[in-house]
């Protein structure tokens, strides 16, 4: 190991790393971050063995030291999920998570390194609170200044979560740009080469395409990403390279290699994108007849009944895997949701149903949510974005949902992104078709 001293350059004069308005303190980051780390390390699979997490913080603890902004009001915890997709994140508060699949693609330690303090550069830019600022409604803005149960519980009531599949983890493009800048600061700083990171994103976006997609969805590439750290190294001062040494990083790689292998994922079963898409919509409709609604679909799909819910699509826009799980890539479904809170009303109703869609659909984005009127009855239409079960695709789903006695009736009109507009018209037939029982 090689003596690193926490020189101070003219640099630090130079280079500027201001955070976004933020209405939390650096406390609430912590604690925002404390408890949702709780319950993130109850879903993801982690690593557990010593010898891999001790090298792990002790590295991480040793980069943040260079951080900026106060980086000694953080609680820095680095944790290994053991999974072999190469993936990163950071929650609020320092509690930073590096995927197996991450240590076992770099090459060296400084491009780990540099995952770690692109990801540190996260927090200390402060960019999920950030975020949860801009999102907040105004009465969360007095409660959160006020008591109440945890902070964690009281953003997630209002949709704003930080858990595995929160919405809040995918940085906007410029955050990228912020965390890349602080990230090729501490390797800078720490003797690490600054190029290190970057050649790791570019590295892994070329060799493992297949293990990367989450990856890259938490983290937009930001347009000019080398030019811009290219330029900030260049301010950063004379070259000090000096860490090189790679013997704790081999030994750890060696070291997992030998530990039992990630549990495998189940996944959505997927639409190869070379096959040939469904028939068009019949103009000709047909009345499906159900318990608590009725509604009109074209002749020519097929109709599966399901517990509590009824599919509706052509032939072959359902997909089904091994082991029995479907998904859907074209038509309708219909489903009855009963929501775990008391006296919800039907908009909170309806986001802690899309909460829970997520569980399952981690990339599923709200676009835009609005009041509508289903055939008299209150409704709210939300515009969503997911991940298509077509290979590389993105869908598009129009979700309405209804009261229906204790539960919400939900109808989700679904194509993928670049066939919803064909499909629209005779989505609008089917939900002006719609009729609920009394
Ligand atoms: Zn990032």
């Amino acid at each position: 190991m090689l003596a690193l001293s926490p020189l101070t350059t003219l640099a630090v004069e130079r280079l500027q790393f201001k955070p976004g308005f933020n209405l939390f303190s650096t406390q609430q980051d912590v604690q925002v971050g404390k408890e949702n780390s709780t319950q993130i390390d109850r879903q993801l699979p982690l690593v557990n063995d010593p010898d891999v997490l001790q090298y792990v913080n002790t590295l991480g603890k040793k980069l943040v030291t260079y951080a900026p902004n106060n980086h000694s009001e953080y609680a820095w915890q680095f944790k290994v999920v053991n999974s072999a997709d190469i993936n990163a994140f950071a929650l609020p508060g320092g509690y930073i998570y590096v995927n197996r699949g991450a240590i076992d693609a770099a090459e060296n330690e400084a491009q780990l390194a540099g995952v770690m303090s692109h990801e540190s550069g996260h927090v200390v830019m402060r960019h999920g609170t950030h975020m949860a600022t801009q999102a907040l409604p105004l009465e969360l803005i007095m409660g959160v200044m006020g008591e109440g149960q945890t902070l964690a519980g009281q953003l997630a009531r209002a949709g704003i979560g930080f858990g595995v599949n929160s919405i809040m983890l995918h940085n906007s493009r410029s955050a990228e740009a912020q965390a890349d800048e602080v990230g090729t600061y501490i390797l800078y700083q720490a003797g690490y080469d600054p190029h290190a990171m970057v050649q790791f994103f570019q590295i892994i976006e070329k060799k493992y395409p297949q293990r990367t997609l989450q990856f890259f969805s938490d983290h937009p590439n930001p347009e000019n990403r080398i030019k811009d750290v290219d330029a900030e190294i260049t301010k950063l001062g004379p070259s000090r390279e000096t860490n090189t040494d790679n013997t704790d990083f081999e030994r750890i790689k060696r070291h997992l290699a030998t530990l039992p292998p990630p549990p495998q994922q189940k996944g959505t079963p997927k639409i190869d994108s070379t096959q040939k898409p469904p028939p068009p919509p019949s103009a000709n409709l047909t009345r499906y007849d159900g318990k608590v609604f009725t509604l009109d679909y074209p002749e020519n799909w097929q109709v599966e009944r399901g517990e509590g819910s009824v599919a509706l699509f052509p032939p072959g826009g359902m997909v089904s895997g091994s082991e029995g799980e479907t998904a859907q890539a074209y038509g309708t479904a219909v489903s009855l949701y009963s929501p775990q809170q008391q006296n919800w009303g039907l908009v909170d109703g309806t986001q802690e149903l899309i909460a829970s869609m997520r569980q399952s659909n981690p990339q599923l984005q709200v676009v835009q949510q609005t009041g509508m009127n289903l055939r008299g009855n209150p409704a709210v239409s939300v515009l969503l974005q997911n991940d298509s079960p077509i290979v590389g695709q993105r869908e598009t789903d129009h979700l309405v949902a209804v009261r229906q006695g204790d539960s919400i009736l939900t109808f989700i009109f679904i194509a993928p992104a670049g066939a919803f507009e064909s499909y629209a018209p005779t989505f609008d037939r089917m939900l002006q078709s719609i009729q609920l029982a009394r």
